[in-house]
């Protein structure tokens, strides 16, 4: 049995550690506990336990919970989004972490303006090139939020995301968390009408202490939470 409490005061203590090893303030960093395919229950101890911010994957997953937890936590998407999944989660998510093509926005800002709400996102970025991951190429970055600025005006971008590969040195997912922080900070100091690159959602159970020293303001950890997943149920 995996106690909740025990493991969210855990990683608290370890995002406290690592940031006072680089001199940052922990208040500059959320934590965000990934409840996909965790039961409702667990996820009810994770909000007693202080955890405020919930991250799913799979919109029919959120929008399920959200219909029995509400807003007593945040929700964000952090997983690839399907572009005909979005109608599922415009109205219940705080963020959308994983935008990385046109055609997603076209949807996100169609579907926001109509209930009347500007949608914070991240910008997924595939620093590492790997095949197998979701997100722009670096280069791509830039000209993508220039266009988002000019069209969609029912997103507001905050910044980045990105996923580490999976079984690399940790030297190699340094490397990949500083190349992110390196962009974004290229890219707010073009000063893009209404972006906003305060956010770097980086890191998560295996490396979530290396993305806060590289400048990660929001970790997104599962396991060491809530335990192995299993997706079978
Ligand atoms: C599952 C998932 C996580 C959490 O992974 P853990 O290794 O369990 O901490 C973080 N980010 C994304 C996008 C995920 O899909």
């Amino acid at each position: 049995m995996e106690n909740i409490r025990e493991n969210i005061e855990n990683i608290r203590k370890r995002i406290a550690d690592a940031a006072q090893r680089v001199g940052r303030d922990t208040d500059d960093i959320k934590l965000i506990s990934v409840t996909k395919t965790v039961d409702i229950d667990k996820v009810e101890e994770a909000i007693e336990a202080g955890s405020l911010d919930a991250g799913e994957n799979k919109p029919q997953e959120l929008a399920r919970k959200y219909d029995v937890l509400g807003n007593k936590i945040r929700w964000h998407q952090i997983g690839s989004l399907q572009t005909n999944k979005v109608k599922y989660i415009i109205d219940k998510v705080c963020m959308i972490h994983s935008l990385d093509r046109e055609g997603l926005a076209e949807e996100i800002d169609k579907r926001a303006s109509k209930i009347n709400r500007v949608i914070d996102c991240l910008v997924q970025v595939n620093i590492s090139g790997e095949e197998s991951k979701h997100g722009m190429t670096r280069e791509e970055v830039e000209p993508f939020i220039r266009l988002v600025s000019e069209k969609y005006h029912n997103i507001k971008i905050k910044g980045l995301m990105t996923m580490a590969p999976f079984d690399a040195e940790r030297d190699e997912i340094r490397k990949v968390f500083r190349n992110l922080k390196e962009l974004s900070e290229e890219i707010n100091n073009m000063n893009i009408e209404n972006v906003d690159m305060t956010e770097l959602s980086m890191g998560m159970t295996n490396d979530f202490e290396i993305a806060i020293e590289e400048g990660a303001t929001m970790v997104r950890v599962g396991t060491a939470i809530f335990g192995k997943r299993n997706y079978n149920k």
